[in-house]
């Protein structure tokens, strides 16, 4: 154990042959300004490229470079999520690998858990590049997020953060299998404060984020961290309910005042029909839950760690 071991950079690395050296150099160099200790690691999720050989040359080189080679892809939270258990540093820094976190502002990042901070996040102010799309769902994401969360997860900011070792050790704690890292965090409810950036393109290579990766961790944002689909359930139901009462009512008035007759089965079949499309969907959020239970239950690692190296 590194008992004085300063600062952990944690960086999954899935496919980023091209922006590991350049990530490593910069990191280097922000990191000279500093007379203490530091580490680098990486985690190889399971990547088809030469990234392992690249980490293995410079972790040959540089023996503060450290790396966990993942036995598969294992995705992104689950890859942070293994380099966090490894961190060893004060103060534990999560960024991407291709330079889309700039690492030069994690100079203010340390500035503010000096502080006295125990997470600060990076907050992006602009959403270039990205496509129309992405920037609309997640504006519309946040949205909804921040009126139905109860507890407060900050607007625009990924998963470029630093977080102190105590934030960590609860993070650690947490046995969840589908892990929502910034939702984790916020829920340790440790004081936090944000450095704005403008977040630049990526440096090499393509996003690994597809608008379907997206859209499965937006969802587990909203299925792990709010009762919201359940209230959409309730919703639904009450708003039947009441519109099916309301049909009721018109109907014994328009019977009793205008003497109009109405075939029962009409309002049957209509009623029928709107209450069986609410069932599936209650049914559908219900197998959502379930799902992330039978997850849970069977208790299988998050990761698997093929390799370890440069940690003692
Ligand atoms: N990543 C990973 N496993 C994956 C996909 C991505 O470890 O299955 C890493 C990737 O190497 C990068 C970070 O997660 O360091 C963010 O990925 P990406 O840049 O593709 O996402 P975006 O910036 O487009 O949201
Ligand atoms: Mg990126």
């Amino acid at each position: 154990m590194h008992k004085n071991l300063k600062y952990s950079f944690v960086v999954p690395a899935y496919n980023e042959e091209k922006n590991i050296p350049a990530l490593y150099e910069r990191i280097n160099s922000l990191m000279a300004a500093y007379s203490e200790t530091w580490e680098l690691i990486f985690i190889n999720d399971g990547s088809e490229d030469k990234t392992i050989n690249v980490l293995n040359e410079l972790a040959e080189k540089d023996k503060r470079v450290k790396y966990l080679n993942l036995s598969r892809n294992f995705g992104h939270q689950a890859a942070l999520s293994a380099g966090l258990k490894y961190a060893e540093g004060e103060a534990v820094i999560s960024m991407d690998c291709d330079l889309q976190d700039p690492p030069e502002i994690i100079k203010n990042m340390i500035t503010k858990w000096e502080e006295g901070n125990h997470i600060v996040y990076a907050r992006r102010k602009n959403f270039r590049k990205d496509n129309f799309i992405k920037k609309l769902g997640s504006k519309i994401y946040y949205r909804i997020m921040g009126k139905f969360t109860r507890i407060d997860i900050p607007k625009n900011v990924g998963d470029f953060r630093l977080v102190d070792k105590k934030v960590l050790a609860e993070i650690n704690q947490m046995p969840e299998h589908s892990r929502y890292l910034r939702g984790m965090v916020a829920w340790t409810g440790f004081k936090h404060d944000f450095v704005d950036y403008k977040r630049p393109d990526r440096q090499k290579g393509e996003s690994n984020y597809t608008l379907g990766k997206l859209a499965k961790l937006g969802m587990d944002g909203v299925f792990n961290f709010s009762m919201l689909p359940l209230r959409i359930g309730f919703l639904l139901g009450l708003i039947s309910t009441i519109s099916g009462f309301g049909l009721l009512l018109y109907q014994i008035f328009d019977v009793l005042i205008n003497g109009v007759y109405y075939h029962l089965y009409k309002w049957l079949v209509v009623i029928l029909f709107i209450f069986m499309g609410f069932m599936f969907m209650l049914l559908w959020i219900i197998g959502e839950y379930i799902g992330k239970i039978y997850d849970d239950v069977r208790r299988r690692p998050l990761y698997v760690i093929s390799e370890t190296r440069n940690f003692e």
